[in-house]
């Protein structure tokens, strides 16, 4: 049985050339599938009757089930996901004045275990299927519908969920390319953003497959304490990273990367890690985003205060640099960078090689 909503276009394409039927008939199903969220053949009723009767018995379209939706007082939204027995992820809907953006998990968990990272703390599972991640954003399109304009409500699309896109590379790309597609979602290259913890060889492949927004998550100015913080530094470290961060400039669809930087109070806020950002970063051309913390149970770290990230932000800009800092949405119902948890039935913590094993597919 083909889930129809693992394919992008040339796999649909090669689906119904399987089934003797023409090129043209993947755009149709696609049309449906992903721009009126159709959950059944028999809602396509510009398919000729005998394939609408047969698609049946060969596919079958099943995204993953909606296990519970919240709504924060901001007005962010979660859906959570169920993905198999055990397993659930997040899907988080960030309504803002210029546009909705909704921030999708490509992973069960994350292998990588950054310090300050809930969802690191969890473990590892699986990889998402394409039908999986894709799935989130079609969840979240039957939810949030269209404006009164008659667009689409979610606008931008962050890969900044549960998980690390670029270890799940392959379906990672594919459901980006139907983000992309014209044919399904139309999202613009600059409105989809894939964040990264810096998987060196996979960002130079999405250069030159996929180039889509790009966001590297830094989190520290030097190796030694990157590679407490962001243990895959160890891997690729910075004086590899940043070569990595300029090519992507070179050829990605904004002039510009931008940098994450979580803002843990004592760690990685003094001028000095600043003034080492800007030294690091001087030649790439970037734009930070600054993160204030958000805690978790038994996190072991503080937010910044408020002022702290003021004046580490202002030094940024006395440098030449753009830095934001990024607003906290949705914490009240866990949604927030960094607290997304789901649920995951940990493998790492048993099988501990796979993680080499992951790092080592990169
Ligand atoms: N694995 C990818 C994408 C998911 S994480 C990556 O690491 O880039 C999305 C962003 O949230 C990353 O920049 C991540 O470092 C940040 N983040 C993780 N935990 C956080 C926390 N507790 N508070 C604030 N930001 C956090
Ligand atoms: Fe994984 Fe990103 Fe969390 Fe690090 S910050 S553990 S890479 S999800």
């Amino acid at each position: 049985m083909q889930n129809l909503l693992d394919l992008d276009l040339p796999g649909l394409v090669a689906f119904f050339e399987s089934l003797g039927e023409k090129p043209f008939r993947a755009r149709q199903v696609m049309h449906w599938l992903h721009q009126y969220g159709a959950d059944d053949f028999g809602q396509m009723t510009d398919l000729a009757k005998s394939l609408r009767a047969r698609l049946p018995e060969v596919a079958e379209i099943r995204p993953p089930l909606l296990h519970q939706e919240q709504v924060s007082d901001d007005g962010t939204r979660k859906w959570l996901l169920e993905v198999g027995p055990l397993n659930r992820v997040e899907t988080v809907f960030i309504p803002e004045a210029e546009r909705g953006t909704l921030c999708v998990s490509t992973q069960v968990g994350c292998a990588l275990e950054c310090a300050f990272c809930s969802t690191g703390r969890q473990g590892f599972n699986r990889n998402l299927s394409v039908a999986e991640i894709i799935g989130q954003l079609w969840w979240a399109n039957k939810a949030m519908g269209r404006d009164p304009k008659g667009d689409r409500v979610i606008s931008n699309v962050v890969l900044m969920g549960m998980g690390e896109p670029l270890l799940n590379y392959d379906n990672t790309v594919t459901a980006v390319s139907l983000m992309l597609d014209d044919h399904a979602y139309g999202l613009s290259k600059r409105r989809v953003t894939i964040s990264t913890s810096g998987i060196v060889p996979a960002m130079d492949r999405l250069r030159e497959r996929m180039p889509v927004a790009l966001a590297v998550s830094l989190h520290a100015p030097n190796d030694a304490l990157r590679d407490q913080l962001v243990p895959i530094n160890r891997k690729y470290p910075l004086k590899e990273l940043m070569p990595a961060c300029q090519r992507y400039v070179q050829d990605g669809p904004r002039d510009f990367i931008t940098f994450e930087y979580v803002m843990l109070d004592g760690i990685n806020d003094r001028p000095e890690h600043a003034e080492q950002l800007l030294h690091l970063t001087r030649d790439v051309n970037c734009k930070f985003n600054l993160i204030p913390f958000n805690p978790f149970p038994n996190a072991g770290f503080r937010r910044s205060p408020s002022e702290t990230v003021r004046r580490f932000a202002s030094q940024l800009m006395g440098g030449g640099k753009i830095a934001t800092t990024r607003k906290t949405r949705g914490d009240d119902i866990d949604a927030a960078c960094g607290q997304l948890a789901g649920q995951v039935e940990d493998k790492s913590r048993r099988v501990a090689s796979r993680i080499e094993k992951f790092m080592g597919m990169a």
